[in-house]
């Protein structure tokens, strides 16, 4: 376990505003900050701050995540605890200290990305090895030898044996290279097996610049699958990254193009234009979207103009405006591709087309006459009915106003009459959304959480035990008078007696009190569960006379067994309902 000490001071310095408003935008609300939450979308601010209190800690009203700084990045970057950690205090400055375990996990992975870097290397080599076969593909569309080499392209070629005979002779063992995922074994003679053959191989770098995982394209006619890409390594996790992100993160531009695949970005980026990525080998994704955010407020989608190309900028639309930025369409003329474009146009062609570049709502508004025929009368209607409801999307009034001038104009109608359409459609959403959000209040009731799921048959001893265990967060020095008062297997619910149980143990070896003491022994969903606890409670006075109360019912449900379970377990909740609704 990581010093106390440090953790404390790793959290001074990175309090949790500074952190959490490079994803979100934070607002002040009172003593509190309140932002869109990053986990869920969302278009009114649930996601509570608390950077008031000494134990700093957000909590999200809509979907239950919480816990404190750690957790927050543990949540939002998708790493573990350590990496968190690690992350937190190279931000600050800081260094870990390493216990035996941390670093053999540590040296595993320096391990793996040294066996990334000489596996590109061998790939890098084998492009200009006597097979020609990977440099003619590149070189028939056009590739050129500078954008080769900046990306470290490379080939691998028909052996099947090349690189792992090459590996292993470099000292890597078996296991190594199928941790990588770059080998596999073969069920039959028991040998290794490249995955990579007869492809054009593209490293996909972090932002520090490590060679994480590899792409590869078949230069076969009907090769199949056409992209293979590494799966989920050690060191590789599926979108969290971009294709070519550690270029395009140096453009000053505030704008960045999203392509589909590893060649159209390469012929942008050849093209002149740095700040292109491509999610790698996946549907975009929301993590792909916030690390874009945080280098770029605007991005122009330029996905091929097929039908399968023009449904993903619908999604991508979407995914990036629920992160804050703004999405824009490249509107492609006579070319299925980006590619295809700049080499029939040229590149300042393609510069013109990147500044013509639809707002998401032209182009949302185009898309409602695709597959209808808006001169006659029946396609027409069918039209505007989808263009009422894109219109009705938009939160901003003045904005929908400007839109609304717009289409009117378009099909000729009366702007009074479409505007009519438009109130019906949000006063119809509205409903909907009260409806939804009791729903909501209902479903969460019988549910509430996976994480400590015997709360549901047993409702007043789980509020009981939150009810001690919020005492005890407030009251840590009380720890021995409430052990007296109420063992820890005198809990009912699982998790609540693991959580005191494990506070118990953490006190009594004189640690202080925070929610970082569950950091490395509890999940993300777990801590999140013990944040909501304070927060629930959070306005509710707890004195000896309460805990004494709380743990009449916990140490009456042991005595009696199950038999006290339905006596008043209504009026019991009436009562803490009551209680906790007394909210100064
Ligand atoms: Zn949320």
């Amino acid at each position: 376990m990581l010093p106390q000490d440090f953790i404390y001071a790793l959290k001074q310095a990175n309090p949790i505003e500074g952190v959490m408003s490079s994803y979100v935008q934070l607002r002040r609300a009172g003593s509190l900050m309140k932002c869109l939450c990053p986990f869920h979308s969302e278009k009114t601010p649930s996601c509570v701050v608390y950077t008031d209190t000494q134990d700093q800690h957000f909590y999200c009203f809509g979907c239950h995540a919480g816990g404190d700084v750690i957790t927050f990045i543990m949540q939002i970057e998708g790493l573990s605890y350590m990496d968190a950690v690690q992350m937190l205090a190279e931000r600050a400055g800081m260094t870990v200290p390493r216990d035996a375990q941390g670093n053999r996990e540590a040296e595993r992975r320096t391990r793996l990305l040294e066996l990334n870097r000489t596996a590109a290397r061998f790939y890098y080599d084998q492009l200009r090895g006597q097979d020609k076969r990977g440099l003619v593909y590149l070189r028939d569309r056009a590739r050129s030898p500078q954008i080769i080499n900046k990306y470290g392209l490379g080939y691998a070629g028909d052996s099947g044996f090349s690189l792992c005979n090459a590996m292993i002779a470099k000292g890597f063992t078996e296991d190594e290279l199928i941790t990588a995922n770059l080998c596999g074994r073969s069920q039959k003679s028991g040998r290794l097996y490249d995955r990579f053959r007869n492809r054009v191989i593209f490293p996909i770098f972090d932002l520090r610049g490590s060679v994480i995982a590899f792409g590869g394209r078949t230069i076969e006619k009907d090769g199949e699958p056409k992209y293979l890409n590494s799966s989920v390594t050690p060191v590789f996790k599926k979108g969290h990254n971009l294709f070519s992100m550690q270029f395009a993160k140096k453009s000053q531009s505030k704008r960045l193009i999203l392509a589909e695949g590893y060649m159209d970005v390469i012929a942008i980026h050849q093209a002149g234009f740095e700040n292109v990525v491509a999610s790698l080998g996946t549907a975009l994704t929301p993590d792909q979207c916030r690390l874009m955010r945080q280098y770029a407020e605007e991005v122009v989608i330029s996905y091929d103009s097929d039908a399968a190309g023009q449904n993903a900028t619908v999604k991508a639309i979407n995914l990036l405006r629920a992160v804050g930025l703004r999405p824009r369409i490249l509107h492609m003329h006579d070319a299925k591709d980006p590619d295809e474009f700049i080499k029939k146009f040229g590149p300042p062609a393609f510069r013109v087309l990147l500044e013509d570049a639809d707002d998401a709502m032209t182009f949302e508004l185009e898309r409602c006459k695709t597959g209808t025929d808006t001169d006659t009368e029946d396609g027409k209607i069918a039209a505007l009915q989808m263009a009422v409801a894109v219109l009705a999307d938009i939160e901003n009034d003045m904005q929908r106003d400007i839109y609304l001038s717009r289409v009117a104009h378009d099909y000729g109608v009366e702007k009074e009459i479409l505007s009519a359409q438009v109130d019906a459609e949000l006063r119809k959403r509205r409903g909907g959304a009260k409806k939804q959000a009791w729903r909501n209040v209902q479903n969460a009731a019988v549910t509430r959480d996976p994480v400590n799921p015997d709360a549901v048959s047993h409702r007043r001893e789980a509020m009981a035990e939150e009810t001690i265990l919020c005492y005890l967060f407030r009251n840590p020095d009380m720890l021995e008078k409430v052990q007296e008062t109420v063992p820890p297997e005198h809990f009912v619910t699982a998790f609540n007696k693991r959580v005191y149980t494990y506070l118990s143990e953490q006190l009594s070896k004189g640690y202080t009190y925070s929610l970082s003491l569950f950091g490395e022994d509890f999940t993300p969903q777990e801590i999140a569960y013990i944040t909501r606890i304070s927060v629930d409670l959070e306005q509710v006075e707890i004195n000896d006379k309460t805990v004494s109360d709380c743990a009449e019912i916990l140490n009456a449900y042991q005595a009696d067994g199950k038999k006290a379970e339905d006596l008043d377990n209504t009026e019991f909740s009436a009562k803490f309902d009551a209680l906790r609704r007394k909210r100064t």
